[in-house]
C-alpha cells in the first residue's frame, strides 16, 4: 500500500494530466449513463408523458400518445383478469375521452372495449385519413387523429382504433413558443448539447481537483523552500521524495542549497584563516623587528664593544631582516599573483637539464640539514617545456621547504624528486616521509592562507601562502598541481606540464 503510494508519487506530470483527463471523461460518461436511465424511466411520469393532455400536435403530445398506446397494449397483453383489464382500460381512456377522443378495441374480430360504436368510429376514422384501417396507422393531421394498432398476445388478435376529429397539427401562438423550448430540451441535439456542457464542467472540476492535489502541492512546497533559502536558512531541506519532474527539481534545489552552504562555510573558513594569518604575520614581523631594534641599540650604545661582538650582532640583525624579507616576499607575491599582475618570462627549456642544475644547487643545503634527496629521471634526456625558470624554482623551493617544515621529528627526512615523461605531458613529483595531511584538508592546501594544522600560529612555521603561490605559478604555466598524502606517512606534491616536441 505504502509502496503503491510511493509509486504514484513518482508519476510524471504528463501522466497525471492524462489520468486526470481520463478520469474526468470516465466520470462524465458514468453520469451520462445514470442520467439517461433516469431520463428513460422517470421522466415520462414526471412530465406526464403517459396521459394525453391536448388536442394539438407537438413532440410532447406525440410522446404522450405513444406512451398511452403502449399502456393499452401492455394491459391487453397482461395476465390480469378480464374485469381488471376493462377497469384499467377505462382509467387509461378517461383522460383522452375528455378531449373527445374515441376508442374501439376488437379481440379476435369481436367487440372487446369501446366508447363508441364500430360503424361510427370506422366512418369517422376513414373520413379523417381516407384508408381502410386494415393496417397499423399513426395519423396526426390537420383534420384529426387516427391511430390503428394491431397486437397479438396469448394467441389472441387485438385491433385498437383511436380517432379524434377535433385534433389538429396547426400550432397555436402560445403553444408555439413553449413547444420550441420543450422541443429543444427533448430533441436529440438538446440532449447532446446538455451532456457536452455537463462533461465539460465535470472535467474542469475533476481536473482541477486532481491537479491541485498532485501538482500544486509539491510546487507550493518548492516555493516555501525557495523562500526559506532566500531568507538565509540554508539548513532547510524540501521534503518531497519523488523521481518525477517536480521531484528532480526539488533534489536539484536541495543540492544547490547544500553546495551554497558548503561554499559559504568554506569562504568563512578562509576568511577566518586570513584574519588569523594577518594577526600572525603582524606578530611575527614584530619579533625580528624587535630583535633588529635591540641589537642596533646594543651597537649604538656601545654594548657590543669588541669587533667580534659587533660582527655577531650584525649577523643576528641580518638574519632577522632575512626573516622579515621572506614574510613580505610571500605576501607580495601572492597579492601580485592574485591581482594577475605577473607576466611570466617563458622560454623553451629542457626540464631534465633544469632539474639537474636545480638539484645541484639544492643538494649541499639539504646535506647540511641531514636530508636525503633521491632523484629519478626518465631515460629520455630531452623533455622540453615552456618555463619561467626563476618562478618555477620558487615553486620547487616552496614544496621542498614544506617537506622540511612538516617532517617527522623522530625520523630522518627523505625527499624523492621524480620526473615521469608521457606522450604529451610530464609529471614532476616531490615525495616526502613527513607528517602527512588529513584527507579532508587535501583539497584546500592550495588555497591562500590555508593551513592544515591550525594549531601552528607562528607565521614562520607556516603562513599558508607557499602552496597558493605554487598553484598560481603552475596555472600560469598552463599546468596543474595536486597532492596525495597519507597521514603519518608522507606527502607527494605533483605538477603536470605540457611538453613540446623538439622542433616546436
Ligand atoms: P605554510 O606556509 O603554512 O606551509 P603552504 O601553503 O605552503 O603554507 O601549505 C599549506 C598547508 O599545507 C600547510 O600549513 C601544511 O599544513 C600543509 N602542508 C603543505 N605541505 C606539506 C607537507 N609536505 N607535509 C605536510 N603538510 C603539508
Amino acid at each position: 500500500m505504502k509502496q503503491n503510494k510511493h509509486k504514484s508519487k513518482n508519476l510524471s506530470i504528463g501522466s497525471r494530466i492524462a489520468i486526470a483527463t481520463a478520469t474526468a471523461i470516465v466520470v462524465a460518461l458514468a453520469i451520462i449513463a445514470i442520467l439517461s436511465s433516469f431520463f428513460r424511466f422517470f421522466t415520462p411520469s414526471f412530465y406526464n408523458f403517459s396521459s394525453v393532455t391536448t388536442n394539438n400536435y407537438s413532440l410532447l403530445n406525440q410522446i404522450q400518445w405513444s406512451q398511452t398506446m403502449m399502456n393499452i397494449t401492455d394491459q391487453l397483453a397482461s395476465d390480469n383478469s378480464e374485469s381488471a383489464k376493462q377497469q384499467i382500460l377505462r382509467d387509461i381512456t378517461k383522460d383522452f375521452e375528455k378531449l373527445d377522443t374515441n376508442i374501439y378495441i376488437e379481440k379476435n374480430g369481436q367487440h372487446y372495449f369501446s366508447n363508441i360504436g364500430k360503424n361510427d368510429i370506422f366512418a369517422q376514422a376513414q373520413k379523417i385519413c381516407k384508408t381502410d384501417l386494415d393496417n397499423s396507422i399513426n395519423y396526426y393531421g390537420d383534420n384529426g387523429l387516427v391511430i390503428v394498432n394491431k397486437l397479438e398476445a396469448r394467441n389472441d388478435q387485438y385491433k385498437i382504433i383511436v380517432s379524434n376529429s377535433k385534433y389538429t397539427v396547426k400550432p397555436t401562438a402560445e403553444n408555439n413558443r413553449s413547444q420550441g423550448i420543450i422541443r429543444l430540451i427533448f430533441s436529440k441535439l438538446g440532449f447532446v448539447i446538455g451532456m457536452i456542457i455537463l462533461i465539460f464542467i465535470l472535467s474542469i472540476i475533476i481536473m482541477s481537483l486532481i491537479t491541485s492535489k498532485t501538482i500544486t502541492k509539491p510546487i507550493s512546497l518548492l516555493a516555501k523552500g525557495a523562500n526559506e533559502i532566500a531568507s538565509g536558512n540554508l539548513d532547510y531541506k524540501i521534503d518531497y521524495d519523488s523521481t518525477n519532474e517536480v521531484g528532480t527539481t526539488v533534489t536539484a534545489m536541495n543540492d544547490m542549497t547544500s553546495k551554497l552552504k558548503e561554499s559559504i562555510d568554506q569562504r568563512n573558513k578562509i576568511d577566518k584563516s586570513r584574519k588569523e594569518m594577518v594577526a600572525g604575520l603582524a606578530h611575527d614581523l614584530r619579533t625580528p623587528l624587535t630583535s633588529v631594534k635591540g641589537y642596533v641599540e646594543g651597537i649604538r650604545d656601545g654594548i657590543a664593544k669588541t669587533p667580534e661582538k659587533q660582527a655577531e650582532y650584525i649577523d643576528i640583525i641580518y638574519s632577522s631582516t632575512l626573516d622579515m624579507e621572506k614574510l613580505l616576499d610571500d605576501l607580495m607575491s601572492i597579492s601580485r599573483l592574485e591581482l594577475g599582475n605577473i607576466q611570466l618570462n617563458l622560454e623553451k627549456t629542457n626540464l631534465i637539464s633544469f632539474i639537474d642544475e636545480y638539484t645541484e644547487e639544492l643538494l649541499p643545503q639539504l646535506e647540511q640539514k641531514g636530508v636525503k634527496l633521491q632523484i629519478t629521471k626518465p631515460e629520455e634526456q630531452n623533455v622540453f617545456v615552456m618555463l619561467d625558470t626563476d618562478r618555477f624554482s620558487r615553486v620547487l623551493n616552496n614544496i621542498v621547504s614544506n617537506s622540511l617544515k612538516y617532517s617527522k621529528k623522530e625520523a630522518k627526512t627523505n625527499i624523492e624528486l621524480s620526473i615521469q615523461n608521457y606522450e604529451k605531458s610530464v609529471i614532476i613529483s616531490i615525495e616526502d616521509n613527513g607528517i602527512g595531511i588529513e584527507s579532508e584538508n587535501l583539497s584546500n592546501i592550495f588555497d591562500t592562507f590555508y593551513r592544515a594544522d591550525t594549531a601552528r600560529t607562528k607565521a614562520r612555521e607556516g603562513s599558508g601562502i607557499g602552496l597558493a603561490v605554487c598553484k598560481e605559478i603552475v596555472n600560469l604555466h598552463g599546468g596543474t598541481i595536486w597532492a596525495n598524502s597519507t597521514i603519518g606517512e608522507g606527502t607527494t606534491i605533483l605538477i603536470s606540464l605540457e611538453t613540446l616536441k623538439e622542433e616546436q
